[in-house]
């Protein structure tokens, strides 16, 4: 017999696995010695109280034995002579677009205008080391997308709209630690991703599928209102039945190409602010309710703060305990914050995005002679005051987030992890009134929910711009764009994801639709 039953134990409990059998059998009212094993099916750590407890949630196998466990197989066809269906971008979406093209028995040809994920590093170094910025190798394109050199958590609010658990599986298939399945809050860090995206690539290769590094596709021929071909960089054409749109939110040039050619698209409502970076014993001590270091059982404590202001939500975002602040643009002239950790969270900083939502309709009418890209050119304008701020480099603009509330330059700031540097800057009055005064109160109400977060020891960093599409590109109920046969806008670039986990599902969800539509084409 198998039961499931959540079990709390408390966190310094030594010898867990018999830990877990005795309570077991006494919620289940048997002996210890009829219980044959204790699988851990999820795992959370609840620090609301001083005592810190350990949820279980785990299958007790009674008077028989646990199955061997076993990774979840996927099992991929030869796809070298097949249907091929065009994967624009290769980070989540489009890798698990490739993914599920085989499985499915299509062949993926994929167009990534970044580089490999190894050759991208040297590129990430120019970025931390010279400022500069190559506009196809960055901390958001190359292989594995956004996703690669990112935190790498996996959670998703997004459990509707697919088989989350699918995802987790695929990546544990592909390298990632079996601990993802069980932890409520799975996290796989920015050293590990490079080699999952790597092991993807090698199954889509030797299943026979393509992969095309280095090639931007600049422009679309389009016949009857029907997708025919991509035209790429260097002016090679494709010809092509299928096109899966995975250019992620920073693909600025796709936005402006749709545009150009009259093919839909609509200004979508997104998120924007700054990343706030305390030192990582500071949110611990809150969070563990202790003082200095935290017990060495515990990872890095996270947050997760919302209050609304004067109608609109402000709210941490892509929080990374032990993590780093990157710069996360994508061209020459701008400066962009997001953030990342190892899979150990073990660097001394806690960051964490501090964004306020913008209603495209109704907050930025100065913008309104862009029309559906208002919120694009809006994003870019701040992008571009943070970079003059910032002293026309990728050293980020900053302020103690002490100073930021209270509208004071900062005669100094505190150190960072954020490799290009910081400078002094008056952030607070350079952000727009309906960013900038709304952060300040929410910063104020953060500091009253988690006491010692308000502090001078923290800094404020300029701008976390990207946290989601400001512009999203339509699509009917086949997820076919409604005016182009043979498109399918897919994942956070189209407006429907936002993350590496529904990026992931949505990539699986076009290829099927994909695969639909040519079946109602026969
Ligand atoms: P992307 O990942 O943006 O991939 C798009 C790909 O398309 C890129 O590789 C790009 O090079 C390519 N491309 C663009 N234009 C063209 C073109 N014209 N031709 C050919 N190729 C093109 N999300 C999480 O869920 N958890 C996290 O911890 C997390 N941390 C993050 C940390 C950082 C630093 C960043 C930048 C993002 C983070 N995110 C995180 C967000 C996450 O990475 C994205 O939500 C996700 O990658 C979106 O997937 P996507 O496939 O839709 O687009």
């Amino acid at each position: 017999m198998v039961k499931e039953i959540q079990l709390r134990v408390k966190l310094k409990e030594e010898k867990i696995a018999d830990i877990l059998k005795i309570k077991a059998a006494q919620q289940l009212s048997t002996a210890v010695k009829h219980i044959e094993s204790v699988k851990i099916l999820r795992k959370s750590i609840d620090a609301r109280k001083p005592t810190i407890i350990t949820n279980y949630k785990v299958a007790v196998y009674i008077n028989e034995p646990a199955p061997e466990p076993t990774i979840k197989a996927f099992h991929y066809k030869d796809v070298a002579n097949a249907k091929p269906i065009h994967i624009i971008g290769f980070g989540p979406a489009g890798m698990f677009a490739a993914l599920r093209c085989i499985e499915l028995g299509y062949k993926p040809i994929v167009l990534e205008r970044g580089k490999k994920v190894q050759e991208r590093r040297r590129d990430l170094k120019a970025i931390n080391q010279d400022h500069f910025v190559d506009e196809d190798s960055n901390y958001c394109f190359g292989e594995g997308g956004a996703g690669t050199y990112s935190d790498g958590k996996l959670y998703t609010r997004s459990l509707k709209r697919g088989n989350v658990r699918r995802i987790f599986e695929q990546f544990v298939f592909h390298g990632a630690t079996e601990q993802i399945l069980i932890d409520a809050h799975p996290h796989i860090g920015t050293n590990k991703l490079p080699k999952i995206v790597e092991n993807i690539r090698e199954v889509i290769l030797k299943h026979g599928g393509e992969i095309h590094f280095e090639s931007r596709v600049v422009d679309f021929v389009i016949k009857n209102n029907s997708l025919k071909a991509i035209r790429l960089q260097n002016n090679i054409e494709m010809d092509t039945q299928a096109v899966i749109l995975a250019t992620g939110h920073s693909a600025r040039d796709i936005y402006y190409l749709l545009h150009k050619k009259d093919i839909a698209i609509e200004a979508k409502s997104f998120a924007m602010g700054v990343r706030v970076e305390h030192p990582q014993h500071i949110i611990d001590s809150i969070q563990y309710h202790c003082e200095g270091k935290r017990d060495e059982l515990l990872p890095a404590a996270p947050y997760s703060l919302v209050h609304q202001v004067k109608d609109r939500g402000v709210y941490s975002f892509c929080m990374c305990p032990g993590g780093f602040i990157v710069p996360a643009a994508t061209a020459m002239g701008e400066v962009v914050v997001n953030g990342m950790s190892p899979s150990k969270r073990n660097n001394e900083f806690a960051n964490s995005g501090i964004v306020v939502e913008i209603d495209v309709e109704k907050d930025i009418s100065n913008f309104n002679q862009f029309g559906d890209l208002k919120g694009l050119e809006f994003q870019k304008s701040l992008e571009k005051l943070a970079f003059n701020a910032g002293g026309k480099t990728q050293t980020a603009p900053a302020q103690r987030l002490t100073d930021f509330v209270t509208g004071k330059l900062s005669t100094d700031l505190n150190s960072t992890s954020y490799q290009p540097g910081l400078k002094s800057a008056t952030l607070h009055s350079l952000l727009p009134k309906i960013i900038g005064s709304r952060l300040r109160t929410g910063f104020k109400v953060f500091g009253e929910k988690m006491k010692g977060f308000y502090t001078e020891e923290a800094n404020v960093v300029g701008v976390e711009s990207r946290t989601s599409s400001p512009v999203k590109i339509p699509r009917n109920e086949n997820l076919e764009h409604p005016q182009i046969e043979g498109l399918f806008p897919c994942g956070e670039g189209g407006g429907y994801a936002g993350g590496i986990v529904s990026a992931a599902m949505d990539g699986e969800r076009c290829v099927e639709a994909a695969i639909a539509s040519f079946q109602e084409r026969k």
